[in-house]
């Protein structure tokens, strides 16, 4: 398991009910989530143009076993103690937000991850992407 960062990271909160990493109460359970640009060469103008793309579908066992080295085990382990929120690391390479910080870090407190129902990473955003002041 890789070790847990030490730089500033935010809380994500998540409501993509159709990922493999989604556990209810808006919890995510991966150990890490990359936040990436929908289009390589495009950088992100809002947030439909964000995704992230460790989005995994549900789609049965063989799919769910797949995504089990991402999974955030110690916090798993403690998610259901009162008042433990359980949040992966996030890795985000749109630096048109004004929440990037190079090194690829988010010093946002808190994150939004959207696309109820999504059926591949493209349906997800994230919402709480705002335009870095040029
Ligand atoms: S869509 Fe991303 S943030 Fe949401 S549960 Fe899946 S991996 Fe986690
Ligand atoms: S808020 Fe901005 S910097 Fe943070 S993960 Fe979302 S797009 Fe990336």
């Amino acid at each position: 398991m890789t070790p847990r960062t030490q730089h500033a990271n935010p809380i994500v909160k998540c409501i993509v009910n159709t990922c493999n990493h989604y556990l209810p109460g808006d919890k995510c359970v991966a150990e890490n989530i990359d936040i990436l640009n929908e289009e390589v060469n495009h950088m992100s103008q809002n947030a439909e143009q964000t995704m992230c793309k460790t989005f995994a579908q549900k789609s049965g066992i063989a799919n769910y076993l797949g995504t089990l080295d991402n999974k955030n085990w110690d916090g798993l382990v403690s998610a259901f103690k009162p008042g433990t929120q359980i949040t992966p690391t996030v890795t985000c390479i749109v630096d048109t937000c004004k929440y990037w910080e190079q090194g690829d870090v988010c010093i946002a407190e808190s994150i939004e991850v959207t696309g109820h129902d999504s059926r591949e990473c493209q349906d997800t955003n994230c919402q709480t992407f705002a335009k870095r002041n040029e």
